[in-house]
């Protein structure tokens, strides 16, 4: 097999999408180069209500990056030491990080095996007297069950917070993700749904209050040039990287699209493989496939399978936060949390993107199927 019949499919090629766009991100860059104006300026205000309008949230306010505008989201409510922020066990680390980095302490649910999002039956049993917000992940490109976990945090007085970093356009019950809670923190890191040429970030909310807090948080915690209100930060969503965002927003729809019809082509063709776990949407959401994510028990053989026929794939991701080194002090050993481990062990990441065709899809499929056979 090490001779694959078809040209290598490699897990994601980011030079297409800029391909065909190069003259529009030249213009936008050119713009941006011409106005003498690079931090803070109306490309990122043009952004900010463009993005907004896109998710149907009141409020956008661009940051550096995705982590980011997770803790900045915590700082801006106030959220610190002594409190408790409710994370999904089964999430990149960032999530958890965010809640580190604000000076709380991250308390991880497991997962529904189903949606690999938090399980919101289980949420219940997590909160205690210092649990100040739920950080709910929509995971892989597709919402989090937010009705139960907004209905948990009205009763209990709780922030909800999405982690939307991986579902820019996705849908609940007909709304986007990033106006399904209080706030909500995006990462434009180049492999997402929307993807900056470099890091960039946002927050979404409704919340006037909040948005102002965050404006003055991300430049150096000041309004007024030289006049600082609080202790802020330098996190700040430049010119050059709102104006080439907004070439790429005005895509997005089309992409998702794309992406849902390939993720289609796959779960038609890796039916009833032996031992093969295939995602699928839950009701009333509509994934935006950010990856899509199969489960096999024995993954580490299909990886080298595949990557012998010339394909690419991801593992999202091998190791779940609390059994890092980094988390070494909640001391979370193995097994606390087995559904999210379960997943650790067995999840693969199939080759996805808009400019993949529906013929290298199928061959990835039949690959699989051999594999399996
Ligand atoms: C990418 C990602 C982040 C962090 O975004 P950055 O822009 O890389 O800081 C946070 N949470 C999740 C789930 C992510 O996938």
């Amino acid at each position: 097999m090490t001779n694959p019949a078809h040209p290598p499919i490699p897990f994601l090629d980011l030079k297409k999408p800029h391909q065909e766009l190069r003259n529009e991100l030249a213009d936008a860059f050119h713009a941006v180069l011409d106005s003498g104006w690079f931090i803070q300026g109306q490309q990122l205000v043009e952004f900010e209500n463009e993005y907004a309008r896109y998710c149907g949230s009141k409020h956008c306010v661009g940051v550096g990056n995705g982590l980011d505008a997770l803790h900045l989201i915590l700082r801006a409510y106030g959220i610190g030491a002594g409190d408790e922020v409710i994370v999904p066990s089964n999430t990149y680390i960032a999530t958890w990080l965010a809640a580190s980095f604000a000076g709380a302490t991250p308390v991880p649910v497991e997962p529904d095996a189903n949606t690999y999002n938090i399980d919101p039956a289980l949420i219940e049993a997590a909160i205690t007297p210092r649990t100040k917000a739920i950080m709910a992940v929509h995971l892989y490109g597709q919402a989090a069950d937010m009705n139960p976990i907004n209905a948990l945090a009205k009763k209990y007085g709780l922030k909800v917070i999405e982690d939307a970093a991986q579902a820019q356009g996705a849908r609940y019950h007909g709304k986007r993700a990033g106006a399904l809670g209080d706030a909500a923190g995006h990462s434009f890191y180049p492999g997402k749904n929307l993807g900056a040429l470099g890091d960039a970030g946002a927050i979404t909310t409704d919340d006037d209050e909040l948005a102002h807090k965050l404006r003055v948080l991300r430049n150096y915690g000041s309004q007024v040039k030289y006049k600082n209100e609080v202790k802020g930060f330098n996190s700040r969503l430049d010119e050059l990287q709102a104006a080439l965002l907004r070439v790429k927003l005005a895509k997005l729809d089309t992409w998702n699209e794309q992406r849902r019809k390939l993720a289609s082509v796959y779960l038609n063709e890796l039916q009833g493989i032996k031992d093969l776990v295939l995602p699928s949407a839950a009701e009333n959401n509509e994934h935006v496939w950010h990856v899509f994510v199969v489960m096999h028990p024995r993954r580490e053989a299909l990886q080298q399978h595949l990557q012998a026929m010339g394909i690419g794939t991801v593992i999202h991701y091998p190791l779940p936060p609390h059994l890092q080194e980094a988390y070494a002090e909640l001391q979370l050993g193995e097994g606390s949390f087995p559904i999210s481990e379960r997943i650790h062990q067995q999840v693969i990441s199939l080759p996805l993107d808009p400019y993949l065709g529906e013929e290298q899809v199928k061959q990835v499929a039949a690959a699989v199927r051999a594999f399996a056979a």
